[in-house]
């Protein structure tokens, strides 16, 4: 008999997904009390007249700051408190588990978790109400000096974040794990069919690409109120001329929303086909009695 292999896993990004916005605007730049277009514009200065990492850049950006050299992790954290989010947003994690409660489901331990990848600081993710509905957050991170932030730790950059996709493949959630220890697909915890990526634009298209290639739902949200429409049209061109999404949806996560339809159908898709796999390898390993 194969593993049960009974979790479902939905993988969020951050900005502009779950979020109207880049999460330093709301929390270490209201701090400081710098301007979040100056201070965008500067990090986009860096990479492109230097040849940064966009990552690299902006907390190369957000050191220079002696208002923002003097905090800790923990100060980060606190941050997290004033994150703004998309509506239904952290709500919709528990009421999606709640898509699993009915019997059938829960006799065969199906279970539903919730990842958070994103390019931000994962100290602010950690601060955030989404921290008691997901299993891991992951995002760059600060090392300290004294108790202040120092140097980056480490970045999760667009192209770095599949490997965050193979660790809840792999159930591989610390990052000192290898990530490339060798696992058979039948033994992986979470199978790429059971999972779902949700992301807003072409910063998650290696995440797509690697989800719908191996049998998983790649769903694009949109900010509905961007008048510009810059935000509809990047899912857009992801779903109709460039191919990397199933589907897309505006980026409202209350109940009866086109986006909750999507996940709730696909996670009965997936919970229901885990339920009829249980039941064939039953019968398989029945054994019948020799006749009499
Ligand atoms: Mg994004």
């Amino acid at each position: 008999m194969s593993e049960p292999q009974t979790s479902i896993a939905i993988v969020y990004d951050f900005d502009h997904t779950l979020s109207p916005g880049f999460m330093q605007d709301d929390t270490i730049l209201a701090h400081a009390g710098i301007d979040p277009g100056t201070f965008w514009n500067s990090c986009t200065a860096l990479i492109e007249q230097e040849g940064y990492d966009q990552e690299l850049a902006y907390m190369k950006r957000l050191l220079e700051y002696e208002a923002i050299r003097a905090l800790s992790n923990r100060d980060l954290r606190r941050m997290g408190a004033h994150l703004t989010f998309f509506p239904g947003v952290p709500d919709c994690f528990g009421e999606l588990n709640d898509v699993l409660r009915q019997p059938k489901y829960q006799e065969q331990h199906i279970r539903l978790e919730h990842y958070v990848v994103s390019s931000g600081l994962k100290a602010i993710l950690d601060g955030s109400a989404m921290a008691a509905w997901t299993t891991a957050m992951w995002g760059c991170e600060f090392a300290e000096a004294e108790g202040r932030i120092s140097f980056p730790k480490r970045t999760v950059s667009h192209t770095q974040k599949t490997q965050y996709l193979f660790r809840v493949n792999k159930a591989l959630l610390n990052t000192a794990q290898n990530v490339n220890d060798h696992m058979p697909e039948e033994k992986r915890p979470v199978p790429f069919q059971h999972m779902i990526y949700v992301g807003d634009g072409p910063t998650d298209v290696p995440c797509f690409t690697v989800i719908k290639k191996n049998g998983g739902l790649a769903v694009a949200v949109y900010n509905p109120g961007d008048a510009t429409k810059r935000s509809f049209k990047k899912c857009y061109d992801l779903m109709l001329h460039a191919d990397r999404v199933h589907c897309m949806a505006p980026a409202d996560y209350r109940q009866g929303s086109q986006l909750r339809l999507i996940l709730e159908q696909r996670l009965t898709e997936i919970a229901d086909g885990i339920v009829e796999r249980r039941r064939q390898d039953k019968a398989a390993a029945r054994v019948p009695a020799p006749p009499s």
